[in-house]
């Protein structure tokens, strides 16, 4: 059989220890019983029974237990690579919905993360696309615009492909400004995006619809007030942003403004609404 995987240094460290600790063991098992046995039953175990005692378990336990290690390395590594592959989106290497779905909810779970933004992110007019240059320029497009996504991340986030042209952008422990900065960075980044058509250069865009919460929450509840945002980012023309912070659930009585959306446009801070 060929061998497919490459152990890393690490790999082939803990098979050699789990090996020598192994033998170890056998051979202190193999020299306990031989000791019992030809003590009983002969005249002692001797210099050479105790020789025997200790190299028939190396000479045979050693390189089953080496080649075992190694099998059961490898078959991780395949599952490892399974597990990824089958989280994935395989066009734009994004998680799938699915995948996306749970890796935020375990973010929102983490109180050590103090909640985050979800950035809802389409591309405009995308089947005009597909109809102008076909659907394989298409892929292309959509491959330009997650590598803008990318490019525009300055911190852990999570990066998912929620629909066929839609994307969706959990960073954890934003703040509304930081989300907003962050949403207009890919927004700027997509319309810079250089996307040849066979000579002609097309201009690409995105909307982008976010909310931001700071305490735990549904990822159902986040996720559509970011996707109401991203309606009304479509509503108002596309090509922009619109970023809120989600309504306080637990407000003191003294405390109004609680239930107040943050709208940010672009950046600023531009109205506060109910
Ligand atoms: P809007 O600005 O309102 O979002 O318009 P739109 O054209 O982007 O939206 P619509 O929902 O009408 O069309 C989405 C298009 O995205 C249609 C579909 O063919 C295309 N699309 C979805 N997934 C893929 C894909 O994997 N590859 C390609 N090439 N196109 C895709
Ligand atoms: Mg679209
Ligand atoms: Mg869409």
């Amino acid at each position: 059989m060929t061998r497919e995987f490459r152990l890393p240094r690490h790999a082939w460290v803990s098979i050699a220890a789990r090996t020598a600790r192994h033998m170890v063991f056998a051979v202190v098992i193999s020299v306990a019983v031989s000791y019992l046995l030809l003590e009983t039953f002969s005249q002692g175990i001797g210099e050479i029974g105790l020789i025997a005692a200790i190299v028939a378990p190396l000479v045979l336990g050693g390189p089953m237990v080496f080649y075992m290690s190694m099998r059961q390395f490898e078959l991780q590594m395949a599952y490892d690579r399974l597990e990824q592959a089958a989280a994935r989106d395989s066009l734009t290497n994004c998680f799938h919905h699915g995948a996306f779905v749970e890796a935020v909810t375990a973010s929102l779970g983490d109180a050590a993360n103090g909640g985050g933004a979800l950035l809802m992110i389409d591309a405009d007019h995308f089947k005009s696309i597909n109809d102008r240059f076909g659907h394989a320029s298409g892929d292309t497009a959509l491959k330009l615009i997650v590598s803008a996504i990318r490019s525009s991340m300055d911190r852990p986030n999570i990066i998912g492909r929620v629909g066929g042209e839609e994307f969706g952008v959990f960073l954890p422990g934003a703040s509304v400004e930081h989300a907003a900065h962050i949403a207009e960075t890919i927004r700027r980044a997509v319309l810079a995006i250089q996307f040849d058509t066979g000579g002609q250069v097309c201009t690409l865009s995105v909307s982008i619809g976010g909310a931001v919460v700071k305490e735990p929450v549904q990822f159902g509840d986040l996720f559509r007030l970011a996707d109401e945002r991203l309606y009304k980012v479509k509503a108002g023309g596309r090509n922009n942003i619109d970023i809120v912070a989600m309504p306080i659930k637990t407000a003191a009585p003294d405390r109004p403004a609680a239930t107040a959306h943050d709208l940010v446009y672009r950046g600023q801070k531009i109205k506060q609404s109910a």
